[in-house]
This record gives C-alpha cells, structure tokens and sequence, in this order.
C-alpha cells in the first residue's frame, strides 16, 4: 500500500480507566496482521512527563525500552509481545513530548511572533506525530491508542487532533473504536448501558462519532442489548462487539475473530479481506500455554513486587517460556527487603528457580544479596537481570572473594571494593535520565559457556537500562574463582554475562532479555531457565 494511503485507527477508552485498551490494540493489530496487513500500534499519553523514564514504577508500571533507547508506557510491550514487530522512539508520544518540540521552536523564533495556541499549535504536533509512522510507507495501517479516558481535561487535544484528522483523511482512512464498560447490577441482575451511552455522548460533545464500540463486559451481551447500544450510541448493530473478560490475555485475539471484529474494521477502511487469519502458531503457543504436562515455582525477589505491573515483560516472559516447556510456571512473588540471614530458608522453601529483578536504589538490596548467596550455597537455579546481575556479583565477591564491603557505588560510593561502578565517560553527566546506557547493544558470547548453549550463536543484541556496570579491575579475581564473564560487549569490553562455573544454572545478565520475549519467539534465555527449574524439581 502507498504512503499516503495508510489507513488510521484511534481506539479511546470510556466509563473507566483499566480497560484493557493496550490489550484490545494488540489483539486487533494482530488480527490484521494475521490477515496479511503491515500493522503498528502507538500510544499517545495525556501526562506531562516528557517520557516515562523518570516516573516511578508504582505510577504506571514497569519502563518498556525500545531497541532505539526509547523508555515508553509498557503497553509497546504488549503490541512487540502480540505482533513481534519492533517499535521505537515514535510509537510512544507524550503531552510533555509535544508541548517540549513546540516550545523550543517557539523558542527559536520559528512561529514568527504568532500567538501560540493550543489549537492549531499543539494539536498540530499531534497530528504530525499521528501521521509519522504511516508516512513512512512501512506500515498499511497503524492503530494509535489514546491514553486516559473520554472527558479527562488532558485528553481533549489528542481528541481534537482526531477530529481534525478524520475531516482531513476521510472515513475510509481514519475510524474510531471506542472502549467502553458494559456493568453487571448485581442487585438488578442486569447488564446496564447506560454509561456507555454517556461516554459515546462526551466523545460526541468533542466531535468524534464512535465507529465501533468495544465493549468490556463479565457477561455475554444479549443481542437486544446490543441493539439497544447501537441505536443510542448511533452505530450499525454489528459495530458493537463483545469484549468478555478472559483467563488469558491472549485468548483476546480469538475472541475478537469470533466477534468478527477484523471483518468489520477492514470493511470500514475499505481494505479488502485478503485471506482468512493466519494464525496457526498463535493458537498452537495457547494450546501449549493450557495444556501443560508439568510445573514449576519460581521465586520472583524484587522490590515493586506489590504491583504486578512493575515487572510485567518478566510475567510475560514465563508465560512464553512455560507454554515453550509445555509447563505452567508459577511466579511467586518476593519482597527483597523482608528477606534476611534468619528466614531466607523459609522464604525460598519449595522454589525450583530464583529469579532477582532489575531496580534502581538501595532499598531490599540486602535481601537480594542473601537470596542469591542461598541460591548459589544450594545450586538452586538462578536467573539475575540488570541490577539482580549485579547483585550476584557483589555477593560472589563479598563471600566468595572476601572482599569484606564489595558493593556497587550506585549504594556505597565509599566502598573499598566497587565491583560495579560506573564507566569514566558516565560519571560526568548530571541531568537524570540522560546517563543511562539505553537501548540495543552488541553482545559477544565466548563458546563454552552455558549463555552459548542458550543462544547457539556467538553474536547477540540485547537491550540495556542501567547506569553501572561489572568493574574489570576485578574480572581476573572472578574468574579464578569460578565465576566467569561468558558475554562481553565487543566495543566497550563491558561484561554483559556472568556465570558460575560451578552451578547447574546460574546466569546475570546486564541486559534485559525480558524486552525481547514475544508470544511467537520466547526468549531463549527465560526457556533455558524456565528446563533449568523443571530439572532442579524433578532431581528432588
Ligand atoms: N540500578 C542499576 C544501574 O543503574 C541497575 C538498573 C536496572 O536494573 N535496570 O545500573
């Protein structure tokens, strides 16, 4: 398809925050594209934070990081964990982003002493940044998510953008599906309209006719409700589609073929059907995924593990992993900062596998350290990420090495031993968020090692979000005594593995492999992992 006949989907949430938008435009996107289409997903957020890589995760989540460096809202998780299609730096638009581009060209005199406005100003950037990825003739269609919901004050200029574009491009290129709650009265044992009507309304007030209605319901919508929808909210019968909750996120695609969803967006936008769904290896993934032969339990120690978001792509991640092993994991989940010396025992009883989690700062990082010393002491597997990697280390070198106060100067920057610390170049930028090693890196496996059997390739790409890294000063001590550097970034000569010689699965990496899981290709890294504990449990 040309560039400039890119077709535009804008899916907006009504009644309720929590809807499952991100889900939803994953699910469509992967329809279309099991249809033959070239889809991308984008999402615009209405906060004022120019990224989310300042936020903290109890905010909003976990900070998904794109190959280009890009820290964006983990909902680009789900569209690369559904399409395995990679985003970037334009999928993730913020309302700090927009007002910043056009300040600073206010700035630089580049509106020539205009006023400058909300209309037309910023709803121009918005528009311009709706239109970039479709402009760029890679993509047939490109869903773009508006975050928050309908009547929020912060949403109406992504609102009015939209209203804008549909005028400009035309019903057959530009359609709005709006998500909205259909609730069940328990008292009245009814299905209840009426705030989906209203939300339909408020989107009305800004001039924006819903095409399609999504409805997000915990019971079947009887066909007279439907109708009831349609004609009050003014779309055809078969616009209004059924959204159930689900046991998996991933029966969410499925559904919505059901509902013949993909049927009716194609024939809005005037795209021919091509051919049915392909969608053999997604199914094939959630038949494995329900139908395991064995399972397993692993200890997830973190700090943010109160909110499940905070860790989502590593929930994902074993969730692809476990269907690959045919195996259902069970992440428990472990706040680091109640592990000690005394109850460690007690509180890793009965796991098969250990997992320690990236995080910034120095709270519960004594207790990762335990954990990890009781992990390695009882050859239990372990599975160490950006700062659970670097944990391992410190521990290795505090009771392996007795290097009595090893730490890493991100905690301790008086430590006699920093065996992480941060690289010379890093240590004179200030500005937060501007120090971080971000995005894809090359990474060189030596032959020999566990991380090589993993990966069966010597040359990898990984993501990174970190600050620190393993310090070389110390690396000849490290490997004497068994633990060894088994990647290393070839430019920098930055130790990206360690692994313990001496242990039947015990692997940190500085990266984040959990970035890179999708539905269709689990990481191998979380699938050896993932054998490793089936095979600690079945040794007993
Ligand atoms: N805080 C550590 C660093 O900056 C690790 C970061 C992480 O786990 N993502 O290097």
């Amino acid at each position: 398809m040309k560039k400039d006949q890119a077709r535009y989907i804008f899916v907006t949430g009504g009644v309720t925050s929590s809807l499952g938008k991100g889900i939803f435009s994953a699910s469509l996107a992967k329809l279309l594209q099991a249809r033959g289409f070239r889809v991308t997903i984008q999402k615009f957020d209405p906060y004022i934070n120019v990224d989310p890589g300042t936020l903290n995760p109890y905010e909003h989540g976990e900070c998904y990081v794109t190959e280009d460096g890009a820290e964006t809202d983990l909902d680009l998780g789900h569209y690369e964990r559904f399409l395995g299609v990679e985003t970037s730096q334009a999928n993730n638009v913020t309302t700090g982003a927009v007002y910043l581009s056009v300040i600073t060209r206010e700035r630089e005199g580049e509106f020539l002493g205009k006023t400058v406005q909300v209309i037309p100003h910023i709803t121009d950037e918005i528009q311009r940044r709706m239109l970039v990825l479709g402009e760029s003739g890679e993509y047939d269609i490109v869903i773009t998510e508006i975050g928050g919901t309908v009547g929020d004050i912060e949403s109406l200029p992504y609102i009015e953008a939209v209203r804008q574009l549909k005028w400009k491009l035309g019903d057959s290129r530009c359609i709005i599906i709006h998500l909205t709650l259909v609730p069940y009265l328990n008292s009245a044992h009814e299905l209840k309209t009426k705030p989906t009507q209203h939300s339909v309304k408020l989107l009305l007030e800004s001039g924006l006719q819903a095409d399609i209605l999504v409805c997000r319901t915990e019971h079947p919508l009887p066909k007279e409700l439907r109708r009831k929808i349609a004609l009050f909210c003014n779309v055809n019968i078969n616009s209004v589609i059924e959204a159930a909750d689900v046991k998996t996120i991933y029966d969410v695609p499925l559904n919505l073929l059901e509902e013949g969803a993909d049927d009716i967006v194609l024939a809005k936008l005037k795209l021919p059907k091509k051919h049915e769904p392909d969608l053999a290896n997604w199914k094939a993934f959630l038949s494995r995924l329900k139908n395991p032969t064995s399972s397993v339990r692993i200890g997830l120690v973190g700090k943010y593990v109160e909110l499940q978001d905070a860790y989502k792509s590593i929930l994902e991640s074993f969730i692809h992993a476990g269907a690959a092993n045919e195996c259902k994991v069970q992440v428990i989940s472990i706040q680091s900062e109640h592990i000690n010396d005394n109850n460690v025992a007690e509180k890793l009883a009965d796991l098969d596998g250990v997992l320690v989690a990236p995080g910034f700062g120095d709270r519960g990082i004594e207790g990762k350290i335990t954990a990890i010393k009781y992990v390695r002491e009882h050859k239990i597997p372990f599975f160490g990420i950006c700062l659970g990697m670097q944990c391992c280390v410190i521990e290795f070198g505090r009771n392996v090495l007795k290097l009595k106060d090893a730490h890493s100067t991100e905690m301790n920057p008086n430590t006699k031993h920093p065996v992480i610390d941060m690289m010379e170049e890093q240590k004179h930028v200030t500005e937060k968020g501007g120090t971080m090693r971000l995005g894809s890196y090359d990474c060189r496996l030596y032959k020999k090692t566990k991380a090589f059997e993993v990966y069966r390739s010597q040359n990898i790409t990984e993501r990174h979000r970190h600050r620190y890294e393993f310090n070389n000063t110390y690396l000849k001590d490290y490997e004497a005594k068994g633990m060894m550097a088994a990647g290393v970034n070839p430019q920098q000569n930055l130790v990206e593995i360690v692994e313990l010689k001496d242990h039947p699965w015990f692997i940190g990496v500085q990266f984040h492999p959990e970035l890179k899981s999708t539905v269709e290709n689990p990481h191998p890294l979380f699938v050896a992992f993932v054998k490793a504990a089936m095979d600690y449990k079945h040794q007993g």
